[in-house]
């Protein structure tokens, strides 16, 4: 029977493979075998991660007191989630969260200013209006229109 042999690919390494600005390389363990990183340094890379997210997430969003701002927040979550960047999951909350703070946005606007009264405002911008002055106008008689 043959005994396997070790294969140089599947040799893992034992450090962590975090390197100082200083060129050395961290001596703690390995924690997280897909990064190949130490604890410490493997909480710091996903700190760094979602750090970058959220600042790509909230750029742009006015707080997310506009439409707006919470258009360009989505439109960020969207390109993270084609990028796969951010799980599905994790995607769906923001996404569930963003519509509920753009349903709340006409409620904190009267909060916030109660004396202002709802106005509709209706612009058909360059629509053609109707021409009424073509409209033939009957002429008005003085007699039934009906004989009997
Ligand atoms: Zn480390």
């Amino acid at each position: 029977m043959k005994s396997a042999s070790p294969n140089a690919n599947s040799v893992q390494p034992v450090h962590c493979l975090f390197r100082s600005p200083s060129g050395r390389f961290c001596r703690l363990p390995i924690a997280d075998r897909d990064s190949s990183l130490c604890y410490r340094h493997a909480f710091d890379q996903r700190k760094q991660a979602s750090a970058d997210l959220l600042q790509r997430l909230t750029d742009d969003c006015d707080e997310f007191t506009t439409a707006v701002g919470i258009h360009n927040s989505l439109s960020e979550l969207y390109k993270l989630l084609a990028a796969d960047l951010i799980t599905a999951r994790r995607a769906a909350v923001l996404a569930y969260i963003a519509n509920l703070l753009l349903r709340t946005i006409p409620f904190a606007q009267k909060e916030a200013n109660p004396d202002d009264d709802p106005r509709l405002i209706v612009d058909f911008g360059d629509l053609p209006r109707p021409n009424r002055s073509a409209i033939p106008v009957a002429p008005v008689t003085s007699e039934p229109s009906c004989a009997s």
